[in-house]
């Protein structure tokens, strides 16, 4: 949560996108176990649970959730995810491509980041309809692969007869990602070359972000060349954990969660299962 100001009152949101709309000034985030007693103007910050030993921020805000207007863990959201383009590209260097194309929305800003960092020439060769919503979150298949659809078209003229960099802010499912790759062979596309600014998902999150099962999760059950061959395209690549945390933290990699990488999560989590209506599926 963020508090922030405006005039004499103190407001609370989510992100600091939301201060922006109504005018409000950021003023901090709140921190880990802090209660904020607000009444009228005054406001009084309680902290009676022990110091947390160790911070574990959720990643994938930087990656994914958060809005790019945002500043998120003292970071602006679009210059992280730049970052995280910038990182990606690094690690892939020598990549023989014409042009980078980002998976609009969130994989823009990296898409960017990455066309800087190798040279290779931005195209927006995808474009968005922005009348459907996140196609991870709808609640069956059929509806998803409708979404998927609609949601993203390629334009045939900027892509036929080249050699792409796709990008990508992270594979859940990988069936989105098979669809559009499908959609850019069918516009004439000679290379696909998929890149992804976060580390293979391979396991699910317990801490309210909703993901699907672990069966569900298409690099939990199968290998790099596995997923290469089922998304159909030439080379995948995904961003380290070592390079993903440099690029988000800005330097910093201190601080994370990691948990839907690494299956190390910073609490104990024992049998828990989510309740099916919960999930995404
Ligand atoms: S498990 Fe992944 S999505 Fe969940 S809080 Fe940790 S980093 Fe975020």
């Amino acid at each position: 949560m963020i508090l922030g100001q405006l005039d004499k009152s103190y407001v609370l949101a989510s992100e600091t996108s939301a201060l922006n709309l109504v005018k409000a000034r950021a003023l901090r985030e709140v921190e880990p176990g802090e209660i904020l007693v607000i009444e009228g103007s005054r406001m009084k910050s309680l902290k009676p649970f022990k110091p947390v030993e160790r911070l574990a921020r959720c990643v994938f805000e930087q990656i994914y959730f958060a809005r790019p207007d945002s500043n998120i863990f003292g970071r602006n959201v679009q210059a992280a995810r730049r970052d995280l383009g910038r990182a990606l590209a690094k690690e892939m260097r020598g990549i023989a491509a014409d042009i980078v194309v980002p998976v609009p929305d969130s994989g823009v800003a990296a898409a960017l980041g990455f066309s800087d960092e190798s040279r290779i020439p931005f195209e927006m060769a995808l474009v968005r309809s922005h009348y459907v919503s996140r196609t991870f979150i709808k609640p069956t298949q059929e509806l998803r692969d409708l979404a998927a659809e609609l949601k993203l078209a390629p334009v045939i003229e900027t892509l036929k007869g080249k050699r792409i960099v796709l990008i990508d802010d992270s594979i859940v499912r990988g069936t989105t990602s098979r669809k559009i790759t499908k959609s850019l062979r069918a516009a004439g596309v000679r290379e696909i070359h998929l890149a992804v600014s976060s580390p293979p998902i391979v396991s699910p999150c317990y801490y309210g972000i909703d993901t699907p099962r672990s069966g569900e999760l298409i690099a939990n059950r199968n290998s790099l060349e596995e997923i290469r061959k089922f998304l159909e395209v030439d080379s995948l690549h995904y961003l380290s954990l070592e390079g993903m945390l440099e690029a988000a933290g800005g330097g910093d990699s201190s601080g994370y969660c990691t948990a839907c990488f690494t299956k190390i999560y910073p609490t104990p989590i024992s049998d828990y299962q989510a309740p099916r209506s919960q999930q995404i599926t």
